[in-house]
């Protein structure tokens, strides 16, 4: 008999999230993550004293659309989501802002009182978009095989028998479609500065989907763990071991076992585990590269392209609040604050990213959700996350992430001091986070947080590689979950979801 009837390899937030389904369905599950902590890139942890630090991601916003909260009933594992209203705030340096809310009519309203005909161009854009951004969030909850593909985009409502209009504008790319739609560079840059956080620049060709997703935000929100990103991780966790599963920190996975075509276990620590099934939620560059031998791995898995980072974020503690000059009110601190003055900003970043070079004038996505929530700081205090792009993971020349650290980290909160004068001298402690950081301490390769470059090519069935994206993998009883796979990266657990029901099936228990 084997130790277990699952070993889950990582307890990043989608690999906890199948094995708490599992769990919950009577299987016998083991998780084993390296680290000293569950939760990969959703985690938080008290830094400075007195601020906690989410250390990967930490606007909830797709795993809002999925019935796996409720599902899991997380709540009763302590649980607790905030809702964020505004969703969005755009200051700009002349002292103007925009501000998107949770209510599609309240945003128009303010778009059409400020920029006369932007908030009605708002309205035809989200309910042209709606039914195409449905059938995205449906097809993320399924496997991407080629026919839940077909059923979904081509035969369902995605486009309202108006494929002549909406085809061309998808396979443009999501810089230029806000043009059709929009006169002023106001509405325009934050709408193209929230779909560049998927990786992909502005300028690339098919990348529409990134920005025509924009009615999801109005449909699922965005909220916030109380205590911290890292609350979601910690209470699957819990539902785990509450399901007599076992989770195994400081526990990494040296290698698969492989027996006549088959996964058979896991060896950590040189003791050796086996089970019916093994899921991996490591990243599949690790997955293949380094837990399998070279004759035990499939072609496809050289071909996996990671990229060279995109991002990097300074967390901040502060000894007060942040306050915007172009609005000092809270409502700015509540809301995602999307800092671009224009899409040129976006596009001279990456501009900078292709010579080797980190972002001379980088766009910023600063978050304080102390504003929502007094756990994270003490009382009068903030934290302040500041995520600016786009900052390659391999430099040109000789240089180095560990001496260009502070030259980086400084140029970021001067570009935000001159939004929010008198931040810095608030700072009492602060960790900055650049993609070699990432790379060394949450196991993204090469920096990128969305662990394989979101582009075209390596999504739906291409993700992670042909052959191998439907959970499956070339050996029986392997399966996948994580960034690493449909639909990618970011906080959403649909991966996780959708690889539990394959292998709940496998097992032969129905979810
Ligand atoms: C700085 C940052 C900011 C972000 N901001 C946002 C945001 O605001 N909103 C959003 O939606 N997304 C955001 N993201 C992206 C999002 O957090 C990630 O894409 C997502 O959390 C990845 O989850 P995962 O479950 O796929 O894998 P991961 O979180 O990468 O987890 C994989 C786990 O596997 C473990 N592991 C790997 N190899 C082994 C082994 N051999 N043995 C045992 N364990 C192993 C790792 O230690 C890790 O814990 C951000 C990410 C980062 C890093």
């Amino acid at each position: 008999m084997p130790d277990y009837d699952v070993i889950t390899i990582g307890a990043g937030h989608n690999a906890l999230i199948s094995s708490a389904y599992l769990a919950q369905a009577g299987h016998k599950v083991a998780v084993f993550e390296r680290r000293d902590m569950v939760g990969g890139a959703v985690s938080t942890k008290e830094l400075v004293p007195g601020y906690r630090f989410d250390l990967g991601g930490s606007a909830h916003i797709l795993i809002r659309l999925t019935p796996i909260v409720e599902e899991l009933g997380l709540a009763r594992f302590g649980l607790e989501y905030i809702d964020i209203d505004p969703l969005f705030f755009a200051p700009y340096p002349d002292g103007d802002a925009v501000f998107i809310y949770r209510s599609e009519e309240q945003t128009a309203q303010a778009l059409e009182t400020k920029f006369p005909g932007e908030g009605e161009a708002y309205r035809r854009f989200l309910n042209y978009w709606r039914p195409f951004a449905n059938a995205v969030k449906e097809l993320f909850l399924t496997s991407p095989s080629p026919l839940n593909l077909g059923r979904k985009l081509v035969f369902g409502q995605a486009f309202r028998k108006d494929w002549q209009r909406a085809l061309p504008m998808i396979l443009k790319p999501y810089g230029e479609v806000v043009d059709h739609y929009f006169k002023e560079e106001k509405v325009k840059a934050p709408l193209v500065w929230m779909a560049a956080q998927s990786g992909p620049p502005p300028s690339e060709p098919l990348s529409a989907p990134f920005l025509l997703w924009h009615p999801l935000y109005h449909q699922g929100g965005m909220a916030r763990p109380r205590g911290g990103s890292g609350q979601l991780t910690q209470a699957l966790a819990k539902h785990i071991t509450a399901h007599s599963g076992k989770v195994f920190t400081s526990a990494p996975v040296e290698r698969i076992l492989v027996e006549a075509n088959r996964a058979t276990g896991v060896v950590v620590a040189g003791q050796t585990y086996t089970a019916k099934a093994v899921l991996a939620g490591s990243h599949a560059v690790e997955t293949f590269t380094k837990l399998l031998a070279p004759e035990e791995r499939p072609p496809g898995a050289v071909n996996m392209r990671v990229g060279n980072g995109f991002g990097a974020i300074i967390r901040l503690a502060l000894s007060d609040k942040i306050r915007y000059a172009a609005h000092p009110g809270d409502e700015a601190r509540r809301a995602l604050q999307l800092i671009c003055r224009d899409r040129a900003q976006i596009n001279a970043a990456y501009g900078d990213y292709l010579r080797g070079e980190p972002s001379r004038d980088p766009a910023i996505v600063a978050m304080s959700f102390s504003a929502v929530d007094d756990t994270l700081a003490p009382p009068g205090g903030e934290v302040l996350w500041l995520w600016a792009q786009y900052f390659p993971y391999e430099l040109a020349g000789a240089k180095s992430w560990d001496d260009i650290a502070p030259t980086v980290e400084a140029s970021i909160l001067e570009a935000f001091e001159a939004y929010a004068p008198g931040t810095k001298e608030k700072i009492v402690g602060s960790l900055f986070q650049h993609p070699l950081w990432l790379e060394r301490e949450l196991g993204l390769y090469r920096g990128n947080v969305m662990h394989l470059e979101m582009s075209l090519d390596q999504m739906f069935a291409l993700r992670p590689f042909l052959g191998a994206a439907e959970y499956k993998t070339h050996l029986k009883g392997l399966y996948l979950t994580g960034a690493s796979t449909h639909p990618g990266g970011g906080i959403m657990g649909a991966s996780g979801r959708n690889a539990a029901r394959v292998v709940l099936k496998a097992l032969g228990k129905r979810a």
